[in-house]
């Protein structure tokens, strides 16, 4: 008689196979198992100290509301205190319902939030923003995520964190690794730490402690834990080449279970002794700290409101 599956933990009815690590694991099991794994990366990579106060960059997905509930779990009794950082990008018919979703969590948990919109700190929603753009040099997402980063980061100021938590999870980082490395530009795989103290991107550290769940995990939790959130994909998406990298690195997985792991171990060791000069300036425009003379916020501002000026004079010669 064949031996009936059960969990490895508990030996209950079991919901999930993990393929890299060949457990099978029940509701209970999993669900503890994500959260001690979290817990693991937070001590492992000193991300916490005691008594910080943590501001979850919440987008409404299901990864950050994953890891506002992981976080509040895992801070409770303890002297550190949670706060949401929302941003609103204006992308119309798919954020509103998102940061519906990332409020009503906030409320449930008893987490106070802080909200901020693109059309509040840059007078422009991103839908304006890629409608005035007048060619696709300048990516939907390369928009959204100067913009988005600095949104956050003012915020975090407002809202006085000591550390911005943002739902990063396996999955993200090594697509960013890979498009990095694809992109020829070295410079950027150094600057996406996993752990980064203020710096010229940032003047508020920021963590990633689901940097080692994979995305399917962040989602079977969202799923089991019973967490509204937003299904629907942004309708810029498709603009770049993550969802290819997506799709090479998941079938490499599932055709070898564990490699995903095995490049996460490749980039945290090319981070960790990976050391290139960088200058530090002060945007020139706007004061913030910066990489250039001018920041990657004020270059996108510039480079949009540019063409929106040439586009009602368009007989003005360039100088
Ligand atoms: Fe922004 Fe791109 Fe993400 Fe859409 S897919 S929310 S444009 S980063
Ligand atoms: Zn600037």
């Amino acid at each position: 008689m064949a031996t009936p599956l059960t969990c490895i933990r508990c030996g209950g009815a079991p919901v999930y196979y993990r393929p890299y690590s060949g457990e099978r694991l029940c509701r209970s099991c999993f669900l503890h198992s994500i959260v001690e794994k979290t817990r693991r990366t937070i001590s492992k990579h000193k991300m916490l100290s005691h008594g910080d106060r943590i501001g979850v960059a919440v987008s409404g997905g299901k990864d950050s509301l994953t890891l506002l509930y992981i976080l509040s779990d895992i801070t409770k009794g303890h002297a550190s205190e949670i706060v949401a950082l929302i941003v609103d990008e204006g992308v119309e018919g798919y954020r509103e319902e998102a940061v519906r979703y990332a409020i009503q969590t906030c409320g449930k948990l008893g987490i106070r939030h802080y909200i901020l919109s693109f059309k509040e700190a840059y007078s422009l929603t991103l839908d304006e923003a890629i409608k005035l753009r007048r060619d696709n040099s300048l990516a939907a997402c390369t928009i959204c995520g100067a913009l988005r980063r600095r949104a956050i980061d003012q915020l975090a100021k407002e809202a006085g964190v000591d550390v911005v938590a943002t739902a990063h999870n396996l999955d993200d980082i090594l697509q960013t690794f890979l498009m990095n490395l694809f992109s020829g530009d070295i410079r950027r795989v150094v600057r996406s730490k996993v752990l980064d103290e203020p710096s010229e991107l940032f003047t508020v550290k920021r963590i990633k402690p689901l940097m080692e769940i994979p995305e399917a995990e962040v989602a079977l939790f969202a799923y089991l834990k019973g967490i509204p959130f937003q299904r629907a994909s942004c309708p810029y998406m498709n603009e770049s080449i993550r969802s290819e990298v997506r799709s090479m690195l998941n079938e490499m997985e599932l055709k070898h279970p564990g490699i995903k792991f095995n490049l996460l171990r490749s980039y945290l060791k090319i981070i960790s002794n990976l050391k290139l000069e960088t200058k530090s300036f002060v945007c020139s425009l706007c004061g913030y700290p910066s990489s250039n003379q001018i920041c990657s916020v004020c270059t996108i501002l510039t480079k949009i409101r540019g063409e929106v000026e040439r586009a009602k004079h368009p007989n003005t010669t360039q100088t």
